[in-house]
């Protein structure tokens, strides 16, 4: 029984909290704090409806430390949930840190005025949160977090030495604009459109974004889709925690219309993060670019169809070659009827809350900054079974992939 704070109410926070709410006898209390208190209530007004539950609500700016602290202690909660967005993670570290509370967030640290994902920065806090004893876990999500988990699984339980990874995330979903996002459109943006780095023996090799292409069958009927090679922040921590890999790629499915869109809004300007002036104002293009765009968690009625994510993993077992295929599919639609959202919020909500669960009940709970792959991946691997996320694993799958 535990009382947690979730900072952050956009489309993953929503799912968190329906989760957290489901599960009364590990989460006993929940309070949710965001910039924008009405969307907290929105959330809060949802979980009333559906669990008979109140949850409280707060205003707080997350880049602000002073107000963090000031919330956390007033909330005093065993742990905070940081769905907000990764320019605020090292605040929300320092806060945390500052009231003796355990951290757990989706997506690494990346300043505003740089687009470049990194954990150097979080790793960095290892010393802190070790020395007060408490455990910060980082990307438990679905990518990074459930794909470094599949990851972890394969190579303790179907190989010796795992040599080669690609993890492949497929949305098969169709929410029927010409452009939208399905998570947050400014780190959306920032991500696609970065340079592509891929691990190749042993460093990293960096190409222009979207170079490299491939066609890609999913199980189970989800179908055919094209999947493009890019740059995705637990190829860094995999890479580092797994030294027998030999090549680790991300690929990641799109739609021609989205990148129709992607490449025109690239070459008039519209991604850019530096500000400009605008009629005496500074507007940053992306920012501005948000505003005009649907918000993800919007989008949850109108988004048909599959998500399929998994991790291809090759390496020896018994002195013998082999391939296994471990993956998810998660229908837009069935998450929509359980937690009122879409797919892609839905597969990241989840593994945050079991990533918060198996922290309270003590299964993870180590002092210290941690990736996902670097705990045991069996209880997580159970409860995505029993919470949503049920998956499947194909030893030798009949596809060969570049
Ligand atoms: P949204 O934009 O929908 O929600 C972000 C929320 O954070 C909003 O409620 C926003 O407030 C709030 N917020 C932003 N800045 C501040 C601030 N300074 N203080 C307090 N609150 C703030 O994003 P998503 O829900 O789509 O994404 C949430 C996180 O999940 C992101 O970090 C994203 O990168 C990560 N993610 C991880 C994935 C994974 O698989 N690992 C996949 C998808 C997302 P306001 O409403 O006022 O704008």
């Amino acid at each position: 029984m535990a009382k947690v704070l979730i900072i952050g109410a956009g489309g993953v926070s929503g799912v968190v909290v329906h989760k957290c709410a489901q599960l009364p006898e590990v989460f006993s209390e929940i309070v949710l704090a965001s910039r924008t208190e009405a969307k907290c209530k929105a959330i809060a007004a949802q979980i009333k409806e559906h669990y008979g539950a109140s949850i409280e609500t707060a205003e707080v700016d997350a880049d602000s430390v002073p107000e963090l602290v000031a919330l956390i202690s007033k909330v005093k909660p065993v742990l905070v949930i940081n769905v907000a967005l990764p320019y605020q993670d090292l605040s929300i570290m320092d806060a945390c840190l500052e009231c003796g509370v355990h951290y757990l967030d989706t997506a690494n640290y990346e300043p505003l005025d740089t687009a470049k994902f990194e954990y150097r920065w979080q790793w960095a806090y290892q010393d802190k949160f070790k020395a007060a004893g408490l455990m910060a876990l980082l990307g438990s999500g679905f990518d990074p977090g459930a794909t470094n988990i599949f990851t972890a699984y394969l190579a303790k339980h179907y190989f010796d030495e795992i040599h080669a990874l690609d993890i492949i995330d497929v949305n098969g979903g169709d929410h029927g604009y010409p452009f939208a996002t399905n998570f947050n459109p400014e780190i959306n943006i920032r991500e696609v459109s970065a340079e592509c780095r891929h691990w190749e023996n042993g460093q990293f090799i960096t190409t222009p974004a979207m170079s490299l292409k491939q066609s890609f069958t999913c199980p189970d009927n989800v179908g055919t889709y094209n999947i493009y090679r890019m740059y995705h922040e637990e190829l860094e921590s995999l890479t580092k925690h797994f030294p027998t890999l030999k090549r680790a790629q991300f690929w990641m499915s799109f739609g021609d219309s989205y990148l129709k869109h992607l490449e025109v809004l690239v070459n008039v300007g519209m991604t850019g993060i530096e500000p400009v002036e605008f009629k005496g104002q500074q507007i940053v293009p992306i920012q501005f670019l948000k505003e005009l765009l649907p918000d993800p968690s919007s989008l949850g009625p109108r988004t048909h169809g599959l998500t399929c994510i998994g991790c291809v993993v090759q390496g020896l077992k018994d002195g013998k070659e082999k391939t296994v295929y471990l993956y998810n599919i998660k229908d837009h639609q069935d998450c929509y009827k359980e937690v009122v959202s879409q797919a892609i919020s839905y597969t990241t909500g989840v593994p945050a809350m079991i990533g918060a669960k198996l922290m309270l009940e003590g299964k993870w709970m180590q002092a210290g900054v941690w990736n996902m792959e670097q705990l045991d991946p069996d209880p997580f691997m159970k409860d995505m079974n029993q919470y949503g996320l049920p998956w499947t694993v194909i030893e030798n799958p009949d596809f060969n992939l570049l």
